[in-house]
């Protein structure tokens, strides 16, 4: 160590004496002490940093002192636990790296205070304030930078959460970002990227010692993903399940399928992901920014829907999201794509009652102590359930009482129901479809009617059918005569709230742009209202 204990050696003995007056042992009494110049030792740097609340990346300096007393070090500054543990990382990769150690009183302030710190991600940022404010460093170019990232104890640099967030809150600022290498692939993909990549501590302090300069990161784009999975042509059968999947991915509707197990229901809802319409530039980049949020980008899905299958023991958290940060759920990184949830009526009913808020607003608010935060949850949610606790309703296997039918489907609450836009009961195939051997449509060829219509939805009104508002419904789902009296009747017999005849008009007018109509014909409206009796009301078609 180049710092004796207690810094006596760099400081003048009288400072010396005075900072022993103030620990509350007087060598001399301390309305006599003389006015001093401050030690040349003692120091402070400052070095720009980010913190992660939701989507957006607050700035946070990070106030390095290296002061007289007795060594110690503290960081202050609402810090969650992993930043406290940051002290031992630093020390640890600074002394493994070769430098010193000032064996001094260091503070560290993390400001603005009220802003909470989870994350390592502010080791790289002290380990340079520390080296900076102990002089071992100049501190003139951090001026245009800000800094993350986590150190192993060897100073290895480790990827971070958030990358990409924190890339565009930086070039906002008119800075360039220092991110760990491995972190560097999803702030790429940012068209105004201003980033530098390390692989370790020493790395970034030889580009500030003016020695060698690190590694840009260049705005590259991943290249599309091409859908390898499963394909509808595997799936014999279930030809109005196939229509009506067709129909949710072509305008981004919500749809329910019930049926006795071995319907091929779930088989059916994970082909969704085969016929769903490719991302636009500006959806990829926030798909990827709610991943990089989760540190689940992954750059071979770029361009491609999200398809979340969360298992029905999920917990609320899970799915719309919490923990420390709080990290995004299901919903969220569902954002643009498809949620499936499969037997859903086993879904605890506090994750089904958090579902209403995001499928409505497309947001959801996480409430915090001291904040509320908001992530992007625009997800167009394909639900599967059996009709009955054993499944098999309306066969002489089923065993169930009406009063557990009843029970079993009242799990799926009325509200949710009524936020769906498709509504199907689908049969157990016969084996008359099993044997079935003429040939059955691929994803590829449903594919291009999806996006043909999808196409023409945004060129006519800028987004899906089931994203229409009030005043989109009236404007683009205009009825001729003859189909404005098929929906009065439908919505008197089905019993229809105006958001009833809203969802059947939206998926209408999805149906009318899969044919290539201009205007929603009878025909399209007939099948929408077919899509809107609940498989759960005993009043319709259903089980
Ligand atoms: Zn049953």
């Amino acid at each position: 160590m180049a710092s004796p204990a207690l810094g006596q050696a760099d400081c003048p003995p009288d400072l010396s004496q005075a900072r022993i007056a103030r620990n509350g042992r007087p060598r001399l009494a301390v309305s006599c002490l003389p006015v001093l110049p401050p030690c040349p030792t003692m120091s402070l740097a400052i070095v720009r940093s980010r913190a992660l609340i939701g989507l957006s990346a607050p700035e946070v300096q990070v106030e390095v002192h290296v002061g007289r007393g007795l060594p110690a070090f503290h960081i202050v500054g609402l810090p969650e636990a992993a930043v406290r543990e940051s002290r031992e990382r630093v020390r640890a990769a600074l002394v493994h790296r070769g430098f010193d150690f000032p064996n001094r009183r260091l503070t560290v302030n993390l400001a603005p205070a009220d802003l909470p710190k989870d994350s390592g991600r502010f080791d790289l940022p002290i380990a340079i304030g520390v080296l900076a404010a102990s002089g071992q460093l100049p501190s003139e170019p951090l001026a245009e930078l800000e800094l993350v990232g986590e150190l192993s104890l060897t100073g290895e640099l480790r990827p971070i959460r958030g990358g990409l967030p924190m890339a565009v809150a930086v070039s906002a600022a008119g800075r360039r970002l220092v991110l760990p290498a491995q972190s560097a692939s999803e702030a790429a993909v940012f068209p105004e990227v201003n980033a530098l990549a390390a692989n370790h501590l020493g790395e970034v302090c030889l580009h500030l010692l003016g020695q060698s300069p690190l590694a840009r990161v260049e705005h590259r784009l991943p290249a599309a993903a091409v859908w390898t999975g499963s394909d509808f042509s595997d799936v014999r059968g279930q030809l109005q399940a196939r229509r009506m999947l067709e129909i949710a991915a072509a305008g981004g509707h919500s749809a329910l399928m019930v049926g006795p197990p071995g319907a091929g229901k779930s088989m059916l809802a994970t082909r969704i992901a085969s016929i769903l319409p490719p991302l636009s530039s500006a959806e990829s980049l926030e798909v990827a920014s709610v991943h990089a949020l989760a540190a689940s980008f992954n750059p071979s899905h770029w361009g491609r829907r999200p398809v979340r299958a969360p298992h029905h023991s999920a917990s609320a958290a899970a799915l719309v999201g919490g923990g420390a940060g709080p990290r995004p759920g299901e919903i969220s990184l569902a954002h643009h794509g498809v949620l499936f949830l499969d037997e859903l009526a086993e879904f605890s009913r506090p994750v089904l009652e958090a579902l209403r808020e995001p499928l409505e607003t497309g947001r959801i608010t996480l409430a915090r102590a001291n904040r509320s935060i908001d992530l992007p949850a625009r997800f167009q949610l394909v639900a599967a359930m059996n009709p009955c606790s054993c499944g098999h309703l309306g066969d002489p296997r089923c065993r169930c009482s009406i009063e557990q039918v009843v029970r079993y489907q009242r799990r799926v609450s009325g509200p949710l129901i009524d936020r769906l836009d498709l509504l199907l009961t689908v049969q157990r195939l016969g084996e008359h479809d099993l044997l079935e051997r003429t040939p059955v449509e691929s994803s590829e060829s449903i594919r291009a009617r999806v996006e043909a219509a999808w196409a023409r939805q945004h060129q006519r009104q800028g987004d899906a059918n089931a994203r229409l508002d009030a005043q989109g419904v009236a404007r683009h789902c205009g009825l001729g005569p003859e189909s404005h009296a098929l929906i009065v009747a439908a919505s008197q017999r089905l019993r229809w709230s105006a958001r009833g005849v809203h969802r059947a008009l939206r998926v209408a007018r999805t149906i009318a742009d899969l044919a290539g109509s201009a205007g929603i014909g009878r025909e399209h409206l007939a099948e929408a209202i077919a899509y809107r009796r609940s498989p759960l009301d005993p009043g319709s078609n259903g089980p």
